[in-house]
């Protein structure tokens, strides 16, 4: 899944109050693997990707591929674009 998460720190830090909703760092998408047990699915992954419905860290897209002798392009719907 992608959240949006407010990551504004930069603001404070520079001795502004934050200037509201056209602060970039308010909306932050963050990709979170849909993939129970899989490291990114809590913390977080850099790509996700649209297998069967899920979204999928890069991790899982080849461990699905190798367990099922399917080539990951093959089994990629789309990639997440934010
Ligand atoms: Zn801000
Ligand atoms: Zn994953």
């Amino acid at each position: 899944m992608v959240a949006y998460e407010n990551h504004c720190a930069g603001c404070d830090i520079l001795g502004m109050s934050c200037i509201g909703a056209s602060c970039v760092n308010r909306r932050v998408p963050v990709f979170y693997c849909d993939r129970v047990g899989c490291p990114a699915h809590t913390e977080g992954a850099e790509r996700l990707f649209i297998v069967a419905g899920m979204h999928l860290c890069l991790d899982c897209l080849m461990d699905i591929s190798e367990r099922n002798g399917i080539d990951p392009e093959d089994l990629i719907e789309s990639e997440v674009e934010v």
